[in-house]
């Protein structure tokens, strides 16, 4: 079907995923848990089950139709991707990998464990996701360098006076998250990588929330590696996504060896093959690769800010509903345009998982937990919160759903 130039017509988005159509006792689910994983529209399905039934081979290695078709298909989906993000360098500058937390264990282990020393510096920001705290955490403490994180103000938002002056000569590395996945915040990439620049530095941006939920460039933001996971955007499991300026990719050993990355090898050395397979060893996520094309042709055409523009207005919504019932403290910026489509709350006397059973009784799926931050937790004070993320096939009419709920667990806890 077709969704350019109509106002998003969210009905026959939803039309597009018969998940959201489920009930369970009799209610129809509401699926408000997307920054944990969205939903894959018909057309992503479609694609992956015609590559099984239609094209399924292993890639790179075979010279049959078949695996002439396999390759075409994972390799295309390399350059797709790279478009979508605005890598000039097309498939060279785009690694899949398994998720958002694999890439940064690639950066982490092929770049930092290598380039990191002692006096060398990390800068990292308070509201980082577990993905790259505890990655960088450790690499740093087998290299010797020191982790500094640049605060979060009572605002939810990045103290970049504090920034100024954490990011040095010292620095080596400034990974930050694009979106907060907690507190709903769209950081200032593009000025954090400039920082960095000045200082020497590298800048690895997280944009796990970001590239589902906004247009992304990565040229624009100038960042030098760039993370997210395909099925935070309406694609599969299984694959995430990589992107490094080539000339440092090239520069840099990989971490996974195995077949598929190789140029030579002899029983006492290898070398390395071509950006991006260099960084591929084994069979790749090949089904996964086409699911993932499948669903960035169907985010765009839909269009990123669209995209966007509807989540923001769904989260102004939800805050809104939220914040006149009084009893509810949310985390994170006031509605605006640093702030993305989540939001994460406490109802007082309620804790966020009793909350999120009661929600879950009403069939309305949220989530409770520390969503994997759990030193930013710590600094809000709280060991949990609840947290409802919305996207592309989300409604109004859910967000009422969800704040009508929370009056059943006020009357059994609170
Ligand atoms: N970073 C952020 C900001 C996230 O929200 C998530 C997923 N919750 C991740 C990293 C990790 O993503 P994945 O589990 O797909 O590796």
């Amino acid at each position: 079907m077709s969704h350019q130039n109509l106002a998003l017509d969210v009905e026959a988005i939803r039309d597009e995923f018969p998940i959201l159509q489920r009930e369970f006792d009799d209610q129809q689910v509401v699926y408000l848990d997307n920054a944990a994983t969205t939903q894959t529209p018909d057309p992503v399905v479609d694609a992956m089950s015609d590559y099984y039934r239609e094209s399924n081979a292993n890639v790179h290695r075979g010279i049959h139709h078949l695996s002439q078709e396999a390759s075409e298909a994972y390799e295309t989906a390399h350059d797709r991707v790279a478009e979508f993000i605005g890598a000039s360098g097309g498939r060279e500058e785009v690694i899949f990998t398994k998720n958002t937390t694999e890439s940064e264990n690639l950066i982490a282990y092929s770049w930092g464990l290598n380039e990191l020393g002692p006096g060398d510096e990390v800068v990292l920001t308070e509201m980082e996701h577990h993905a790259s705290l505890v990655t960088w955490q450790q690499i740093a403490k087998r290299t010797g360098a020191s982790v500094e994180y640049i605060r979060v103000d009572e605002n939810g938002r990045l103290d970049m006076d504090h920034a100024r002056e954490l990011i040095t000569d010292d620095t080596a590395i400034v990974s930050a998250v694009h979106v907060s996945n907690t507190l709903g915040t769209i950081n200032p990439v593009s000025e954090l990588t400039e920082l960095a620049h000045t200082h020497d530095a590298l800048s690895f941006i997280d944009g796990a929330q970001a590239v589902p939920n906004q247009p992304v460039d990565v040229e624009e933001i100038g960042a030098d590696f760039y993370a997210f996971s395909g099925h935070k955007m309406a694609g599969p499991t299984g694959i995430g996504v990589l992107y490094g300026k080539k000339e440092l990719l090239e520069a840099m050993e990989p971490y996974l060896y195995g077949g598929g990355m190789i140029r030579k090898v002899t029983f006492e050395d290898s070398t390395w093959g071509e950006l991006p397979w260099k960084f591929e060893p084994g069979t790749p996520p090949i089904a996964e690769a086409v699911g993932l094309h499948a669903a960035v042709d169907w985010l765009e055409e839909i269009g990123m800010d669209r995209i966007r523009d509807h989540e923001q207005e769904l989260a102004r919504y939800a805050y809104e509903q939220l914040e006149d019932e009084g009893d509810v403290e949310i985390y994170g910026p006031e509605p605006g345009e640093d702030r993305g489509g989540l939001v994460s709350f406490n109802v007082e006397g309620v804790h966020a998982h009793d909350l999120t059973s009661i929600l879950n009784d009403h069939t309305v799926a949220i989530r409770a937990g520390d969503h994997c931050t759990q030193p930013l937790h710590d600094k809000l004070g709280v060991a949990a919160s609840a947290r409802a993320s919305f996207y592309v096939y989300n409604t109004r009419e859910e967000v009422d759903k969800l704040v009508a709920a929370l009056d059943d667990a006020r009357q059994l806890f609170a």
